[in-house]
Parts: structure tokens; C-alpha cells; sequence
């Protein structure tokens, strides 16, 4: 069987996946591209949890608009350094797993970004 030919998900380099899923080229690509995901959602994390526990400072901060403001950040980053290769679920993909199953269970988000 002729390997698949494919774009590592980090780096974009022209790939021959030797398995069924494959999408990096090599383990440090795997490693750089779930470091952007941990390091994008701890600071989204935060700063979400600051807007669900500390409301009227969070308020006056406009911190929901810092949130949307650095997930524009993010796909700029995305667009610029990585063309064509996102780092995140698409949305209508998200929102049906939501809608499925109710929730968004650990590990289901990089299996459906796999799958997209
Ligand atoms: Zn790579």
C-alpha cells in the first residue's frame, strides 16, 4: 500500500503518513503544536474563570471582549505562521458534539479535530 501523502498539521512540510491519522512529521511537531493549544487555553482558561467568579470587576475590565479579542489574536497567529492549518476544532464541529453529546467529554476535542 502507498503511504498517504499529507501536511504535517505543525509545520505544513509534505508528509508520507505511515499510519491511518497521522499529522505531524516528526514528535516535536506534535509537542510545538500541543504546547500552542495548553498555553492558548490556559490563558483563555483564566481569564474565563475570572469572568464566571469575579463578574462586576470582570465587567468593568470588558473582559469578554479581551476574550474575543485574543481568539482573533490567535487565528491572526494561525493565518500568519501557519496558513491552512488550524490549532482548534472547527466550531460547527464543536457545536455538534455539543449538541450529541451534551458535553464535551476530555479527549473528544483532538479526536474530532482529527477527524475533520
Ligand atoms: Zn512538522
Amino acid at each position: 500500500m502507498t503511504p498517504a501523502k499529507c501536511q504535517c498539521q505543525n509545520c505544513g512540510e509534505a508528509m508520507s503518513a505511515r499510519r491511518i491519522g497521522q499529522e505531524f512529521c516528526k514528535p516535536s511537531c506534535r509537542q510545538t503544536f500541543n504546547n500552542r493549544r495548553m498555553q492558548r487555553g490556559a490563558e483563555m482558561y483564566d481569564l474565563f474563570r475570572a469572568l464566571r467568579r469575579e463578574r462586576s470587576e470582570a465587567k468593568a475590565l470588558n473582559l469578554w471582549t479581551e476574550l474575543c479579542r485574543l481568539e482573533l489574536q490567535y487565528q491572526m497567529e494561525d493565518e500568519a505562521e501557519r496558513p491552512g492549518r488550524r490549532s482548534y476544532m472547527p466550531p460547527k464541529k464543536a457545536l455538534g458534539l455539543l449538541k450529541d453529546k451534551g458535553s464535551l467529554p476530555r479527549g473528544e476535542v483532538m479526536k474530532a479535530m482529527r477527524a475533520a
